[in-house]
């Protein structure tokens, strides 16, 4: 019987839209090793930019596969069926070793009163004052408000359940990582909800190693944290003192820790998380995804040439087709048309002025969040434009490589994990 796969302290999702840039995404773990810190890669692509894009999840085991053996990476890594639920999961499970199980569709479903009381009963440890570790204020909760909570997340942690026991079932268990995902819902959950989660979770048996709550403040695809920065460090802190708890008093597994999705760019919490990590001696799992797409934009404007040609025609395309672009993400995107640039004034742009507006730099007056923002939801116009776009990326393979490596390594991995 082989080991538990068992997901390290650090690790960072990395996307990788067309499955081109494995190699300068690991390059940037091993430049976190070679700084004496051990960061795993997990690729992570859900259902839906598989759907948009028209890829498979076997193509991204098999560039990330082909990452680590050109590498030489000999540390773990992983590939993760993102955002899947039991209608989406099938293609996802031979090629995956992790598996993020999407239940905020579940969330609010009412559950049976019966089960809510019998998580009552269960959990009297969860009524009136929870004191926790390092955490000055205890917790002050009432049966109201667990049976509120219970009732509102009951049915979403028993669909996670089902889908947790058709992995076992097909794939073994032990074999992959679990982590549950509530992040794409509307309200932030508070960390006193988290614990009463990860009760739940505990009872209905998944050894999850990673959890993703929403948190509070707005995490919009690759820009800034936009939200209060305090509350949001108070409340991160007390997220992983609920966590310490759940590990000690549930067993839920020992390497249990947050996960912080659409986590790239969010610069201005980078040091509110690297230090409650060390507060705590928590790791934790930051997702990044569409910001490496965006820096194969960056490179390929920077190769000027045919590269900047096409960096200038997704920009036209996308702007041309914003609305419907956006359609999907309109709770994770906060674009201001007023600021975005005509493409006929984008077609004139030199490299600099190019990538000085899409590039993540807040010390640069040209950077341009709204254009970022709609570029970042534009990878189905690169996809549709199929060979042309990846024969780009292929005669500018070095300066966008550059990019990608430098943007993951120097702006994610050595503020949240080294923490300079
Ligand atoms: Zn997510």
């Amino acid at each position: 019987m082989s080991k538990r796969i068992t997901l390290p302290k650090y690790s960072v999702g990395v996307g990788d839209r067309f499955a081109h840039q494995a190699r300068a995404q690991l390059s940037a773990c091993i430049r976190a090793g070679d700084a004496g810190v051990e960061v795993a890669p997990v690729w992570n692509k859900s259902n839906r930019e598989h759907t948009i894009i028209g890829t498979d999840p076997n193509q991204t085991r098999a560039a990330a596969d082909a990452a680590v053996k050109a590498l030489g990476w000999d540390e773990p890594y992983f590939v993760d069926a993102d955002h899947i639920t039991l209608k989406t999961v099938e293609r996802f499970l031979e090629p995956c070793n992790f598996f993020t199980l999407d239940v905020a569709e579940e969330i609010g479903k009412p559950a049976q009163p019966s089960e809510v009381d019998a998580f009552l009963s269960q959990h009297p440890e969860l009524i009136g004052e929870v004191r926790i570790p390092r955490i000055a204020e205890p917790f002050k909760t009432d049966t109201t408000l667990v049976r509120g909570v219970a009732n509102k997340f009951l049915a979403a942690v028993k669909d996670a359940g089902k889908i947790y026991r058709l992995l076992v079932e097909r794939k073994g268990e032990g074999t992959f990582v679990p982590e549950i995902s509530m992040d794409e819902t509307d309200a932030p959950q508070t960390p006193v909800e988290l614990l009463i989660i990860l009760a739940a979770i505990a009872d209905e048996k998944i050894p999850i190693q990673t959890i993703a709550p929403k948190f509070t403040g707005r995490f919009n695809k690759g820009v800034d944290y936009l939200g209060d920065v305090a509350q949001f460090t108070k409340e991160f802190e007390e997220d992983l003192a609920a966590i310490d708890f759940a590990i000690k008093h549930y067993g839920l597994p020992e390497n249990l820790k947050l996960s912080v999705h659409s986590g790239s760019d969010k610069f201005s919490i980078y040091r509110p998380i690297h230090e409650a990590m060390v507060k705590f001696g928590a790791g934790v799992h930051v997702k990044t995804a569409g910001t490496t797409w965006l820096e194969e934009i960056i490179g390929l404007a920077e190769a000027g040439g045919n590269g900047l040609e096409i960096a200038k025609e997704v920009y036209r395309e996308a702007y041309a087709h914003a609305e419907e672009l956006c359609k999907p993400y309109t709770t994770v995107i906060d674009i201001d048309y007023a600021k975005l640039p005509a493409p006929a004034v984008v077609d004139t742009w030199t490299s600099e002025q190019f990538t000085s507006a899409l590039r993540h730099d807040q010390r640069n007056a040209a950077y341009n969040p709204s254009l970022r923002q709609l570029l970042h939801v534009g990878f189905k116009v690169a996809a549709k434009m199929g060979d042309r776009y990846l024969d780009a990326l292929d005669a500018n393979e070095e300066i966008v490589a550059r990019n990608v490596t430098t943007n993951l390594f120097e702006r994610h991995i050595r503020p949240i994990f080294i923490g300079c």
